[in-house]
């Protein structure tokens, strides 16, 4: 029986797991569940899969435990500082599910490696931001670091089993990440500036939450998957390629000396990768509908037009810099990106900010928690001036 906690239960990776959990009562139990803000998701989960232990944000522990109290279900409420890290690293968790959004989820995560859990990382900001940092806590900790994310589960797969020998030794030349191309992979260029955000979140493959959406649409994600490809795979920048795939069932391949190229298909649903993550390294049962490749028909393969996604490049060059850069790319877009869902910024103006704040920070190193942790607030400041002064502009304008 395996102890799980899930850090962000109530988003679209929490709901997965907690799906692929419950098509197993024999193999794991729900140990503790996060969530930020949704009291009554939470409360229902707790209801549902009784942890022993809820993590809220503070200004919501009281709802929470009121919530719980009229379920009568007993699972405590923990808020506050270090709450997160707490939980994450408690002795009797043996699986942390790193699934909160963005730059909030690092402590967590982090605390999580430190603590030498079986972490399943979702949360692919913690790596972009902190890299360096994160691997050497795995490492130094013996945590087991299993990839969530669909491309780089799939790379996983698709790797020699001793991959942490080197790449180059094991004979690996490239590894190829996959990408749906999002929404507006043929729309007119012109009119990208236009985009709202309901376009924006409705992503053709996939059905996540509203961050990863956008990033989706504008390919950061992407760029943000090549960092994440670089650190958990320790491979060199030029080793690391995107290739556009509409049908999103070739989720991601690595090429080898001999001319080989490994792939790993499946329909796209994250609750695959969930449960390779959980079972490792048995296979268990995901409630996923087998692939049909002859319904599929076809599976179509294109470059990356970098005049369409120009911040795929802004992420390799923030993490051909490396220090501070990748965790000063990552701050600007979650600012840009929550401007944009908030109608006060123009899809095309993601891109504009982030390159804006990166090229004119300066770039410092990120081999501690502080150091991230500052150069992530002050991208975020500049990230938000460059906001106001685009507002500003469009009043003018408009
Ligand atoms: P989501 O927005 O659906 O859920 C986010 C979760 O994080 C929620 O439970 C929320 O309560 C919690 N959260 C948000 N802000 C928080 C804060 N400040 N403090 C504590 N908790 C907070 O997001 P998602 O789509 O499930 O994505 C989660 C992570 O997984 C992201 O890093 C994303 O890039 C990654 N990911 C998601 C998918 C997908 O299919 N959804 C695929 C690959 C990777
Ligand atoms: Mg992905």
């Amino acid at each position: 029986m395996k102890n799980v906690t899930i850090l962000g239960s109530t988003g679209s990776i929490g709901v997965n797991t907690l799906d692929v959990i419950a098509r197993h009562p024999d193999r794991f139990r729900v140990f503790a569940l996060s969530a930020h803000a949704r009291v009554a998701e939470l409360a229902a989960q707790c209801a549902a899969h009784a942890p022993r232990f809820a993590v809220i944000a503070e200004p919501h522990a009281e709802a929470l435990r009121a919530a719980l109290r009229q379920a009568a279900c007993d699972t405590e409420v923990v808020a506050g500082p270090g709450a997160l890290e707490s939980i994450a690293a408690h002795p009797e968790a043996d699986v942390v599910m790193a699934a909160i959004v963005g730059a909030a989820g690092l402590p967590g995560s982090l605390a999580a490696a430190r603590a030498g859990k079986t972490v399943l990382l979702a949360n692919k900001e913690a790596l972009v931001m902190a890299g360096r940092l994160f691997m050497d806590a795995v490492h130094a900790n013996r945590a087991t670091l299993l990839p969530i994310d669909s491309e780089h589960n799939a790379v996983f797969q698709s790797l020699p089993r001793n991959f942490a020998d080197g790449l180059a030794r094991t004979g690996v030349t490239r590894i190829v990440l996959t990408a749906s191309g999002g929404p507006f992979r043929t729309r007119p260029i012109a009119s990208l500036s236009q985009v709202t955000p309901k376009e924006a979140c409705a992503h053709p493959n996939w059905v996540m939450g509203r961050k990863i959406s956008v990033d989706s649409a504008t390919m950061m994600n992407k760029g943000l998957e090549v960092i994440e490809a670089h650190w958990l795979f320790d491979a060199p920048p030029d080793r690391i390629e995107v290739l556009v795939h509409p049908q999103s069932i070739v989720h991601s391949m690595v090429e080898y000396i001999d001319g080989s190229v490994i792939a790993q298909l499946g329909n796209p649903d994250m609750r695959t990768p969930i449960a390779y993550g959980l079972g490792f390294p048995e296979r268990i049962h995901a409630g996923v509908p087998l692939l049909d490749l002859a319904k599929a028909g076809r599976l179509d393969f294109e470059a990356l037009d970098h005049d369409r996604f120009p911040c795929v490049a802004l992420a390799y060059a923030a993490l051909r810099q490396g220090g501070a850069a990748p965790a000063i790319l990552n701050a600007a877009n979650e600012v840009a990106v929550e401007a944009f869902l908030n109608g006060q910024l123009a899809f095309t103006d993601i891109h504009a900010v982030i390159d804006r704040v990166l090229s004119t920070a300066a770039i410092r190193e990120a081999g501690s928690l502080e150091e991230v942790q500052a150069a992530d607030a002050h991208a975020r400041t500049q990230a938000r001036i460059q906001v106001t002064e685009r507002m500003a502009l469009a009043r003018l304008k408009g």
